[in-house]
């Protein structure tokens, strides 16, 4: 069983990123207003996300680390139709069975906890213990026990890259969640948590392109978008900072990264990208969801119809920046 859970956690988790992927998901699941990562060498010597969400109860903590116990749904077709971000009952299991989890976690105020510790899949632990309301979730040695998916970490900047990218994107779908993200002792990221979604970007991207961004604000019979865009003298080097969120959920689409870029052509040198923090409303039943559920990449049905809007749209903001 454990060899089994091992290959079936190599699908789930890849890398580090994939652990802070889904504890964060987890823990944006659970409500949580406040959520703070800290990870230490690229995430591979230890993933710790503490929230301050419903906590898990003492009867379902160890169930929750046990393959499908908790899945919601059967089909990745119906992923964008719920509201909540876990789907498959399958992030807990497989984490454990690669890595020493640490799970600290209290669903009342009373002060008290349970403690659960989980070694290559198996408990070595279950304790009561101090704990305030939420979950603290501390990983240690990811793939300690499978040398095979270890050697192909790249270097710890690499993956501390995917971890940081992934948490600022999200921090800018959640401007009214607290993020905070910790490397090695070095604070990398704090949002506010109120709702402010200028505060985020500065602090992603700093103040200076913050201060300068505009807003974005626009609503047709099928899409709504909201949100900021550099102006066309704040850019960046990297097409790194397009960031769009979709009904609450960061994604990525091809054709709609291009329109962005499109409504900036001829106001950008070569080799300069805006900064954009698109928030994308819809009907759930206009996503098309014929791709892997762990990929970020999504399709839309009307998806020429939202190019379109959003190429047009930010033309227009741009076009009243530059007259
Ligand atoms: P899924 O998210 O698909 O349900 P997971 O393996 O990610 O599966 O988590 C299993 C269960 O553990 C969740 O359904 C939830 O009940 C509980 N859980 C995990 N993390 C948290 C958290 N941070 N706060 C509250 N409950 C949690
Ligand atoms: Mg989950």
């Amino acid at each position: 069983e454990h060899v089994a859970n091992q290959i079936a956690a190599g699908e789930v988790i890849e890398r580090p990123s994939s652990v802070v992927k889904e504890l964060v998901e987890n823990s944006l699941d659970a409500g949580s207003t406040k959520i703070d990562v800290t990870v230490e060498e690229g995430g591979l010597q230890l993933i710790r996300v503490s929230d301050n969400g419903s906590g898990i109860e003492t009867e379902d903590c160890e169930v929750a680390f046990f393959r499908h116990a908790t899945s919601k749904i059967g089909s990745g077709k119906d992923l964008f139709q719920i509201r909540t971000l876990g789907f498959r009952g399958e992030a807990l299991p497989s984490i454990a069975a690669v890595a020493k989890v640490d799970c600290v976690s209290s669903p009342s105020t009373d002060g008290l906890g349970r403690r659960l510790v989980i070694e290559g899949g198996s408990v070595k632990s279950f304790t009561e213990t101090a704990s305030s309301r939420g979950t603290d979730m501390t990983v240690k040695e990811l793939f300690y026990n499978t040398p095979a998916r270890l050697k192909y970490m790249k270097t710890i900047q690499t993956e501390l890259g995917h971890i940081s990218d992934y948490i600022y994107r999200l921090a800018m779908a959640h401007p009214n969640v607290a993020f905070s993200l910790k490397h090695n002792g070095n604070a990398l990221l704090q949002t506010l948590g109120n709702g402010d979604l200028v505060q985020v970007i500065a602090a992603v991207y700093g103040t200076a392109v913050a201060k300068t961004m505009l807003p974005v604000r626009a609503e047709n019979a099928d899409y709504s978008l909201s949100g900021f865009i550099s102006r066309p003298d704040m850019t960046r080097s990297n097409r790194q900072a397009l960031t769009m969120v979709m009904n609450g959920r960061t994604i990525r689409n091809y054709a709609v990264s291009n329109a962005i870029l499109n409504a900036y052509h001829t106001l950008l040198p070569i080799n300069r990208y805006p900064v954009v923090a698109l928030h994308v409303g819809m009907d759930p039943a206009l996503v098309d969801v014929n791709v892997h559920p762990a990929k970020l990449e999504v399709r839309f049905s009307k998806e020429l119809e939202l190019v379109r809007f959003v190429e047009e749209e930010l033309r227009g903001v741009l076009r009243g920046e530059v007259l």
